[in-house]
């Protein structure tokens, strides 16, 4: 997958214009998992879903396997191109249809893209709850007499029926309990490696980044700040952004921990709606000089395969 200068604006009202995601761009090479990190409001999960068609694109380029993805979706192209690229939701609750059954869920995918017929597509469907530890004899169940880490594991069946290429994975842990979380981010690895996929999996939590993906890439207000191997990128953040997100995770040791709380950044992503003219973390950056709010930074190579948007670098 090759995203070039991807651009996703939400016209709200008469005259403003919210830029989820401003300027991507990202090769994801084949068989690689790919960590799409940052706070709410970073526009992970609008880049995600503008690359499997469910938003429009409003610049910029997506291919796929040398093929250029359409910039409005038609019936046609989510046929074509469904059934390769494909995506896991973060909510189980809501991504189910209450009045399926897990049967009409999981052959949905295939009687979209006319495939097989239903004694075929019932088998297959049967050791797909397999593949995904849960019973052939559930095809007839409700989504509601499942636990929210089941539902996650149906949707990911449901998503990799069709065996796709390219799946976007989109904060498929964070509404799971923490006990579940493991479970699924370790059944996700698994078919990976069995089924050669290739993944973006976009969440908050850094260590689960790091801990499945080969790379990781972090976005703050539409745009990428730091890219590079998921090791590099978590032990030695380079972008002031990076290195506050590191630190978000809670510590063991209290005396750790109360140095932690200090160096957190203070307040939240600002408005897409009115972006400022340099940094778009200027707001919120420690190291910020009087360059930082009037230049905006390009994305540079800092090392070995690593990529930094930050003037401290220049
Ligand atoms: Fe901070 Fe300036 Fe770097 Fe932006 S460019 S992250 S404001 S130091």
């Amino acid at each position: 997958m090759q995203i070039k200068n991807l651009q996703k604006r939400f016209h709200i009202g008469r005259s403003q214009t919210l830029h989820a995601v401003d300027g991507v761009s990202l090769d994801i090479a084949e068989n690689s998992i790919v960590g799409l990190v940052g706070e709410s409001g970073s526009g992970k999960s609008t880049l995600g879903k503008t690359l499997v068609g469910l938003h429009d694109k409003s610049g910029g380029d997506v291919y796929y396997r040398g093929d250029r993805l359409p910039d409005r979706y038609k019936s046609a192209d989510y046929r074509r191109y469904s059934k390769n690229i494909q995506m896991i939701f973060q909510d189980p609750y809501a991504s189910l249809n209450p009045r399926m059954t897990i049967e009409e869920i999981l052959t949905e995918p295939l009687r979209l893209q006319h495939q097989g017929d239903s004694k075929s597509n019932r088998e297959l469907a049967a050791s797909w709850l397999q593949k995904v530890n849960l019973h052939a004899a559930h095809l007839g169940r409700y989504p509601h007499e499942f636990s929210g880490g089941q539902r996650q594991r149906i949707g990911i069946a449901r998503a990799l029926i069709t065996e796709p290429d390219f799946v976007v994975c989109d904060e498929p842990i964070s509404a799971l309990d923490v006990s579940v979380q493991a479970q699924v981010i370790n059944l996700l690895g698994e078919l990976q490696d069995t089924m050669g996929l290739t993944l973006l999996f976009i969440a908050h939590d850094l260590s689960m980044v790091r801990y499945i993906s080969d790379e990781m890439v972090v976005m703050y207000l539409g745009s990428v700040v730091e890219q590079g191997p998921s090791d590099d990128v978590f032990f030695t953040p380079k972008h002031p952004y990076s290195q506050a997100l590191t630190k978000a995770n809670p510590l063991a040791d209290p005396k750790q921990e109360k140095q932690r709380s200090h160096d957190l950044i203070k307040g939240e992503v600002p408005s897409p709606v009115n972006l400022p003219p340099g940094c778009r973390f200027v707001g919120r950056c420690p190291k910020a000089s009087e360059r930082c709010h009037s230049e905006r930074p390009l994305l540079q190579p800092v090392g070995r395969d690593h990529l930094v948007a930050c003037h401290l670098y220049d």
